[in-house]
């Protein structure tokens, strides 16, 4: 199949956070499988290189018509075409401009207006959240004259229901989208025009990136306002697991370790932790568990339970490193803590090679979410034989099993209320696991003969296409 896979991010190109990890590595194995996938993605300041200029082409909102460039470059051997309009997307950061509305709302009509200049007709767009929700609508609207882009297909994956892309009524008419869209039914959302929304109401297929989480957006907890739409529109709705990269994520080949390891030779990480502790600043003591942590600093990553729970973690006699950035309300108390307690430290900062450090020097690597769509932290972790502690919810349920309570399938700790005791329950529970010592090995071993590659899933990605692609073809006929 031909596919045109748009995200606003893709590692390495950009990355935020996961919707990075997947569009850089969900195309990869989705050509590996022989299809032809090509990503599109905003030309931003920090996307260096000389990436060659292949057309001039004209983006089309409401009577307005503006000029933009398409340029090449490539992922592993992805073809990515990067939309280039310097005074949108020149800048530093790939998010969080007062703008965004506009620069993701040109990026989705960019998107359709490129494949005449690009001449890649695809059997399917996917578009993932809410950067590129919008072009199921223009498909259906500006574009619906032309049998070419009649024929396209769409899926929508929502990677994270939070964030849906609300703007004021006005940036509904800059973009030109079409009248009988501003209803309750519709983009519209108390007044505001939701991109998410549109996305959802317009694909042909809508899924999110784990089962348990389809399930949870449908219930008002975790729905964000959409809950009803999605249960209406359940059975368009499905979960596909994400998969992690196995070129960037292996413990065996990884640049950025003191030591290289794998299943059987999984001892020499105990070298990974020395190197972890001696970076950090931590005693080496290799009696002490290690918990590592590398996460966007934010409510929905478990910060509040996190924050009350750690005086009582580290009193386990646990050394604790943490990796992240995000809302200072976390940054602050976290930081300050760090000052008083020597067995903790905290980089506030983006490092993608101490991120892969932490994830092969710890022994334990936690992710006590509020929410999780599907969380690829406990994946990675489970792949470098660092043992998940979870809170079970969205993908954490989908992917980490209880060794508790599931003494010989089991490959971490899970809890499930989000209260700081029962976060403290499943370290202690961990803590005691590491100092017996029983059984640790088989549980290590256990996670890092999972399959947590994107083999499956992307078959299922490509039943999803196809079902995309038959919804439209046959209703022309
Ligand atoms: P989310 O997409 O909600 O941020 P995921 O668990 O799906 O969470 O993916 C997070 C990805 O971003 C992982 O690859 C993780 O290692 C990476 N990451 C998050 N924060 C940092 C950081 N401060 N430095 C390096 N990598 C980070």
């Amino acid at each position: 199949m031909k596919i045109l896979f748009a995200s606003a991010e893709a590692y390495p190109l950009a990355k935020v956070g996961g919707l990075g990890d997947v569009a850089g590595s969900l195309p990869k194995a989705l050509r590996a499988l022989g299809h032809d996938v090509r990503i599109v993605l905003p030309r931003y300041g920090t996307i260096q290189g000389p990436h060659e200029e292949v057309a001039r082409f004209s983006v089309r909102t409401g009577d307005a018509r503006t000029e933009a460039g398409l340029r090449s470059a490539r992922i592993g051997d992805v073809p990515v075409y990067l939309v280039d309009k310097p005074d949108l997307y020149d800048r530093p950061k790939v998010y969080e401009y007062d703008d965004d509305g506009k620069r993701f709302g040109f990026f989705c009509k960019a998107i359709l207006d490129l494949i005449p200049a690009a001449d890649f007709w695809p059997d399917v767009i996917h578009t993932n959240d809410w950067h590129s929700a919008l072009v199921p609508a223009f498909l259906r609207s500006a574009m619906a004259e032309d049998p070419r882009f009649r024929r396209i297909g769409t899926v929508l994956t929502i990677h994270n229901l939070l964030h849906q892309g609300l703007f004021p009524r006005a940036l509904f008419d800059w973009l030109g989208l079409p009248e009988d869209l501003w209803t309750p039914e519709g983009a519209e959302f108390y007044g505001q025009l939701n991109f998410m929304k549109a996305g959802i109401v317009c694909a042909d297929f809508v899924n999110t990136v784990s089962p348990t989480y389809a399930k949870e957006i449908q219930t008002p907890e975790f729905g964000e306002g959409l809950d009803g739409l999605l249960r209406s529109r359940s059975t368009k709705l499905s979960g596909i697991l994400n998969g992690i990269d196995y070129d960037v994520w292996n413990p065996a080949k990884d640049p950025f370790l003191a030591q290289k390891y794998s299943k059987s030779t999984v001892d020499k990480k105990r070298a990974d932790k020395a190197a972890l502790q001696k970076e950090a600043g931590l005693p080496l003591d290799p009696k002490r568990p290690l918990i590592g942590y590398v996460s966007r600093v934010t409510a929905q990553k478990g910060f509040d339970i996190l924050i009350d729970a750690l005086p009582d973690i580290l009193d386990l006699g646990i050394q604790f490193v943490l990796l992240g950035t995000g809302e200072k309300k976390y940054e602050d108390p976290v930081s300050q803590l760090a000052r008083t307690r020597s067995d903790l430290i905290v980089w506030l900062k983006y490092d993608e090679a101490l991120a892969h450090r932490i994830y092969a020097g710890s022994d334990f690597f936690l992710m006590p979410s509020k929410f999780e769509p599907c969380g690829l932290g406990q994946m990675i972790s489970l792949r470098y034989g660092t043992i998940p502690i979870v809170r079970s919810t969205g993908g954490l349920a989908d992917t980490v099993l209880d060794v508790s309570q599931h003494p010989s399938k089991g490959n971490g700790f899970a809890f499930q209320d989000y209260t700081r005791e029962a976060l403290l329950e499943a370290v202690q529970r961990a803590a005691r696991f590491y100092e017996a010592g029983k059984g640790w090995k088989s549980v290590v071993h256990r996670g890092m003969s999972a399959d947590l590659s994107w083999k499956a899933s992307a078959l299922q990605y490509v039943a999803l296409y196809e079902k995309a692609h038959r919804s439209v073809n046959a209703s022309e006929t």
